[in-house]
């Protein structure tokens, strides 16, 4: 139960002007990305420090108060909000935005957990190094998040996703004890790797507080190139070129339907770069190749027909146009109306007959509903994506979202995938957990969940069904 009094003790430990009350000046804080809910609590805490939060979980430890920890709250399953009951309060890291060292020689940083993606970019990139996450979200979300979501994003082809992008981090657990765990190694193997099962726990195991980062070579050069094809098959063998003929240089390698540019160049004021209309379009980028080596793929891949047509970035300007148009890709689909998505992985050879069964398995659904299948088809990543039926009632289209993951999340199964690539369980997903985990798998993962979260206070009811 959580009283007047217990809420003046929380926010006696950060402050009062550190503290929200008001429902209006808290409403950020409580909204999910796309509206699927609006959370309410009666506080929002803003702490400065490692320390403080230590004490917020102490005191919460022995109240048994839930605590629900949000960065940038940009996620798209719904972990980083609170429920609608009213009865938990949410941690902000929003005010733990520090670079705390920039080390261009270990090829390392380290920052607090509410830094913004792009100022960590930024930061290395003033150092002469590459911080390689790279999210359309950018912009607002922040370390801790994209840690604890496991972020993928762009260059995970080539970096990895964040959990390759991690040396070290400073966790708070549920009882208040801090873990200083950042370490600056690349080799250390002394036993359990205990960063790893923060990473990805969407804030169910403890906070991450702080965190090591690896920096890169930033590249001297680079190439990009939008390019028409005519299937998914297509894509995955230009991928395959591309990464014989450059040396392994490729860096990305995005896959969109025509759908997607039809809705991009109709609702985001977007011209396509292309003369001819296409089914399907790749934007690709390589690293350091050697030069003129996309222009030699390319030349190669039309001769295989693998490629209709493309365009060379010749300008950062132009390259920076190119991206442009995937970026934007999602945002157009909200003026569609209703989309249900499915934020999935299958190996990357598998891409295309996936994409087909799946896209049959959602007509047989609702024959009118519209596929748009786009994303980071390098790591085997699809956005697989269904737009209402033009002029059907939004909500009644968002009622089936539950059927409509069932029907593509058993052709997901069926080729070995996983139905959350990049955005997590949070939940969103929580619910399907016992048909995608075996009963051990989810029966090891409750048995970490109860050894350090016994209270069940460490953002309750999201990732794992207890
Ligand atoms: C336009 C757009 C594009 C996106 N593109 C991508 C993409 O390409 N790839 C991708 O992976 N994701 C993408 N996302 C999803 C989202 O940006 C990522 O999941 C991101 O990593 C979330 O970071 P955040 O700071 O916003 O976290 P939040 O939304 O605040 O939190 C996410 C989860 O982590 C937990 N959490 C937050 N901070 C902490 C902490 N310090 N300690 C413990 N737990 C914590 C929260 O409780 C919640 O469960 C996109 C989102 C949008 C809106």
């Amino acid at each position: 139960m959580i009283t007047p009094e217990l809420l003046n003790q929380f926010a006696a430990i950060v402050g009062e002007s550190h503290a929200i009350r008001n429902p209006v000046e808290m409403a950020g804080y409580m909204k999910e990305q796309r509206d699927l809910w609006m959370g309410r609590s009666p506080l929002v805490l803003r702490p400065g420090s490692t320390n403080e939060i230590s004490t917020i979980m102490k005191l919460a430890t022995a109240t048994k108060t839930p605590i629900i920890p949000q960065s940038g709250n940009t996620g798209l399953v719904g972990g980083g909000v609170p429920f609608e009951t009213g009865n938990e309060v949410l941690l902000s890291l929003d005010r733990m935005t520090k670079i705390l060292d920039v080390d261009a020689a270990d090829n390392t940083m380290t920052v607090q957990a509410g830094a913004i993606l792009k100022s960590v970019q930024d930061a290395a990139g003033n150092a002469g190094r590459l911080f390689p996450l790279s999210l359309a979200s950018e912009g607002s979300c922040r370390i801790g998040g994209n840690l604890s979501t496991n972020a993928g994003g762009l260059n995970v082809l080539a970096y990895g996703n964040a959990r390759d992008l991690c040396l070290g981090l400073e966790v708070v657990l549920p009882d208040g004890r801090i873990w200083d765990g950042l370490r600056k190694l690349r080799k250390d193997n002394t036993g359990y790797d205990l960063k790893n099962m923060f990473i990805g726990a969407e804030g169910t195991l403890g906070i991450i507080t702080a965190a090591v980062l690896k920096l890169y070579p930033k590249p001297c050069t680079r190439e990009t190139a939008f390019i028409a094809l005519p299937s998914p098959q297509a894509a995955v063998d230009l991928l395959s070129l591309m990464r014989e003929m450059s040396g392994n240089r490729v860096v990305a390698f995005e896959l969109m339907p025509r759908i997607g540019m039809d809705f991009t160049v109709k609702h985001m004021a977007i011209a396509d770069p292309l003369a001819e209309r296409s089914p399907w379009y790749a934007l690709g980028e390589l690293a350091d190749p050697p030069e003129g080596c996309f222009e030699k793929i390319l030349e190669v891949a039309l001769e295989r027909g693998l490629v209709t047509d493309a365009t060379l970035a010749q300008s950062e300007t132009q390259r920076q146009a190119l991206w442009n148009i995937r970026e934007k890709m999602p945002e157009s689909q909200k003026h569609e109306g209703g989309s249900i998505k499915h934020d999935v992985s299958v190996p990357v050879s598998k891409i295309p007959v996936f994409i087909a069964e799946a896209t049959q398995a959602v007509n047989k659904f609702m024959p009118e509903a519209r596929v748009m299948s786009f994303g980071h088809m390098g790591d085997g990543n699809m956005h697989f994506n269904v737009t209402q039926p033009v002029g059907m009632d939004k909500k009644k289209y968002l009622d089936c979202w539950n059927s409509m993951n069932t029907a593509v999340f058993a052709v997901v199964q069926k080729f070995g995938g996983s139905i959350s690539a990049e955005h997590g369980i949070g939940r969103l997903k929580i619910g399907h957990m016992p048909e995608i985990k075996s009963a051990v798998e989810l029966g090891m993962m409750r048995d970490l969940k109860r050894l350090y979260d016994p209270l069940n206070i460490m953002n309750p009811g999201k990732v794992v069904p207890l």
